[in-house]
C-alpha cells in the first residue's frame, strides 16, 4: 500500500492544534482503504500549549509524530525538517491553521496517481486577508519574479503534494536556508497548479509578521538571483555616465559664464549623495551575498532537533 505524509509546521497555535489534527485525520481516515498516513508535526519552537497538546494526541495516535525543535527556527526550516524525516511516497505539505483546506487532499492524491510529481496548490481567492497582506503578498511575487532566475507561480505558498522522488532531491541539497518554493519549481519534474480558495485562518494570529515576510523575500531573492548584482553594476555605470555629463556642464558653464558658484554647490551636492547612496546600496546587495556565502560555510545546521515523538520503528529522526 503507498503512503501519504502530511507535514504541518507550527509555531504558537494552541488554538487551532486539536481542530486541525481532526480534519487532517478525518481526510485520511476516509482513504485508508487505499492509503496507509503518518501525520508529522514539528513544533517550531512554540512558546504557547502546542507542544502539550501534541504529545497529548501523539500517545493515543502512533500515526501522529512530532518533531520539536530547540527553539523558532523558522517555518522553511520547520519543513525541511519535516520532509527530512517523511516515510511517504506522497508528501503533503499544509499549514496548521486550516487556510489551506485538508479536504482537498484526496483529489490532489488523484492527480499524483495520475502521474504528476508535484501538485503546487495556487490561490484563487484568498478570504479574511488584510489589504496590507494582500498588497505585500503581490509586491513580493512581482519583485520575485522580476530578479529572480527561476519562475515562481504566482499566489503559490508552500501547500502542495510532492512525490516521494522530488523531496528526496529536495533533502540532498546541500543549502541551508532552503527557499522551498522557489526550490520545488526549480526542480522540475512534472509540475500542476490546483487552484484552491483560501480560507480564513481558523483562529489565532498570523505568525509571519512584517520581519518574518521580508526575511522570506530576501532569501526568495537573494538564493535565487544574482541579479541585483547586475542591477548594481547598471547603477555604477548610469552614475558614471550622469557624473560625467555634469562634469562636461561644469566646465562649460565655467568657459561660458552659466553660472556662478554658489549654483554650483547645489550640482556637487546632488552627485555627492546620489554616489553615495548608490556606494551604499552596492554594498548593501553585496553583503547579502558575502553574508549568505558566510552562513554557508560555517555549515551551522538549519534547524536543531529537541525531540522526537513516535519515530521509533522509522531508524530515523
Ligand atoms: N510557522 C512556523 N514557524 C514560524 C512561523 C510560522 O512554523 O516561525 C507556521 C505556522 O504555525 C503555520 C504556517 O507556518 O502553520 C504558516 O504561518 P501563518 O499561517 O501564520 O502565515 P500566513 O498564513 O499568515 O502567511
Ligand atoms: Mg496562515
Amino acid at each position: 500500500m503507498k503512503k501519504v505524509s502530511v507535514v504541518i509546521p507550527m509555531y504558537n497555535e494552541q488554538e487551532v492544534v486539536k481542530k486541525c489534527y481532526e480534519k487532517i485525520n478525518n481526510t485520511l481516515k476516509n482513504i485508508e482503504d487505499k492509503y496507509d498516513y503518518e501525520i508529522i508535526f514539528i513544533n517550531d519552537g512554540s512558546k504557547d500549549e502546542t507542544l502539550e497538546i501534541l504529545k497529548d494526541i501523539a500517545k493515543n495516535d502512533k500515526k501522529v509524530k512530532i518533531i520539536a525543535f530547540s527553539r523558532n527556527f523558522g517555518h522553511q526550516s520547520a519543513v525541511t525538517a519535516g520532509l527530512k524525516n517523511v516515510t511517504g511516497d506522497a508528501i503533503v505539505i499544509i499549514d496548521a491553521d486550516l487556510q489551506d483546506p485538508p479536504e482537498l487532499i484526496p483529489q490532489m492524491l488523484e492527480l499524483w496517481e495520475k502521474g504528476n510529481d508535484i501538485i503546487y496548490g495556487k490561490r484563487k481567492t484568498r478570504k479574511g486577508e488584510s489589504k496590507f497582506k494582500l498588497l505585500t503578498a503581490s509586491m513580493f511575487y512581482k519583485t520575485l519574479n522580476l530578479l529572480s532566475d527561476v519562475e515562481i507561480p504566482k499566489d503559490t505558498g508552500d501547500f502542495r503534494l510532492v512525490d516521494r522522488n522530488v523531496v528526496d532531491i529536495i533533502n540532498q541539497l546541500p543549502e541551508h536556508n532552503k527557499f522551498l518554493r522557489g526550490l520545488f519549481s526549480w526542480v522540475g519534474f512534472e509540475q500542476i497548479p490546483f487552484e484552491y480558495v483560501r480560507e480564513k485562518r481558523y483562529a489565532g494570529k498570523t505568525k509571519y509578521p512584517l520581519k518574518k515576510m521580508l526575511r522570506l523575500a530576501q532569501d526568495g531573492i537573494f538564493s535565487f538571483s544574482i541579479k541585483p548584482l547586475k542591477i548594481v553594476g547598471a547603477m555604477g555605470i548610469l552614475s558614471v555616465v550622469i557624473s560625467i555629463l555634469i562634469l562636461i556642464y561644469a566646465i562649460l558653464s565655467y568657459f561660458c559664464n552659466w553660472n556662478n558658484l554658489t549654483a554650483g554647490w547645489t550640482s556637487i551636492m546632488v552627485t555627492m549623495t546620489f554616489l553615495c547612496g548608490m556606494i551604499l546600496i552596492s554594498l548593501w546587495m553585496i553583503g547579502e551575498y558575502i553574508g549568505r556565502i558566510y552562513d554557508e560555510t560555517r555549515g551551522r545546521p538549519q534547524y536543531i532537533i529537541k525531540d522526537t515523538i513516535n519515530f521509533e520503528n522509522d531508524n530515523k529522526g
